[in-house]
């Protein structure tokens, strides 16, 4: 598979940046995630919109145009002959050989590191985990402060992965001052009779790009939609709840903790919304 690395198209083995790239040292970067289905990118301009929020944030200067990067993933997408999949684009601050300073180098004399590569994966709209719903386990919520910033500063998530995984369950919730903050990788919703409830945007969660279009669909579908904050007791006592991310779309939960919700199977609005999500998604897809 070809990959992409500062201009040029290089098999994934040959794709390389410096051990002197900030990126690798501090964390010091950025990435988008955006799905492909039917060959086409799914809100693409909802992840490039992001990108240059996270990258302002961090006084990171984007290296190429948005149109030149439309251009790099469908050329990934086309070469790589993706059909269902994803694309990940990361960018970092770069680095000097030589240097490793907590003060950013100069951008004049340290460009930016901009590399993308894709991942095939079939069965994305038809995953069967959508069939039977994901198991969820609660983790405190230790991460920084600024969460609102794409950063590539994930371990923690990826230790909550991983407490899930030997708990036996599919993911973790982060939990702060006993309100549910987001998933992992994806942002989290619990479901009240009709009503969907979904924390608002602020520095402690991600905006997702898939949480912005769901809930525009749930409101054009005439479906009851409430942003406030709610509590992991509130989680457990709700009749559904489903997380959202790019690549899993809406992902209907069916346990949280050892508490089974509903029925124990994904709920209507779950199953409706991820629908929903997946044709209007389609039809919009670039
Ligand atoms: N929250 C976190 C912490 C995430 O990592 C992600 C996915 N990267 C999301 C939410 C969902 O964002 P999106 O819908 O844009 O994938």
């Amino acid at each position: 598979h070809t990959a992409y690395v500062n201009g040029t198209y290089l098999p994934e083995a040959e794709a390389k940046v410096s051990i002197f790239d900030r990126g690798f040292l501090m964390a010091d970067g950025v990435y988008e995630v955006t799905s492909v289905l039917d060959g086409k990118l799914v809100d693409f301009d909802g992840h490039i919109a992001r990108l240059e929020r996270s990258l302002a944030a961090l006084d990171i200067v984007k290296p190429v145009t948005k149109d030149e990067l439309l251009q790099i993933h469908r050329e990934l997408v086309a070469r790589n002959g993706i059909d269902e999949g994803l694309v990940y684009l990361q960018i970092t601050r770069g680095g000097a050989p030589g240097d490793r300073d907590f003060a950013f180098p100069d951008p004049g004399t340290t460009p930016p590191t901009l590399v993308l590569f894709t991942q095939s994966k079939p069965g994305l709209a038809d995953n069967p985990a959508a069939q039977t719903g994901i198991r969820i386990i609660s983790i405190d919520d230790i991460r920084w402060g600024r969460r609102d910033i794409k950063t590539v500063q994930l371990l923690y998530p990826s230790m909550g992965k991983m407490m899930a995984k030997s708990a036996g369950a599919d993911d973790a919730w982060m939990v702060e001052d006993g309100y549910v903050t987001e998933g992992t990788s994806n942002n989290a919703y619990i479901v009240q009779g009709n009503q969907i409830i979904t924390r608002p945007p602020s520095s402690e969660i991600l905006s997702g790009i898939t949480r912005t279009a769901v809930l525009r669909f749930a409101e054009e579908a005439q479906m009851e939609v409430a942003e406030r904050k709610f509590t992991l007791e509130e989680a457990k006592a709700a009749d559904e709840a489903f997380v959202t991310s790019a690549t899993t779309f809406v992902m209907p939960v069916v346990q949280i903790d050892d508490v089974a919700l509903g029925a124990g199977t994904p709920g209507p609005v779950a199953q409706r919304l991820r629908k929903i999500y997946i044709e209007e998604s389609l039809k919009t897809a670039i």
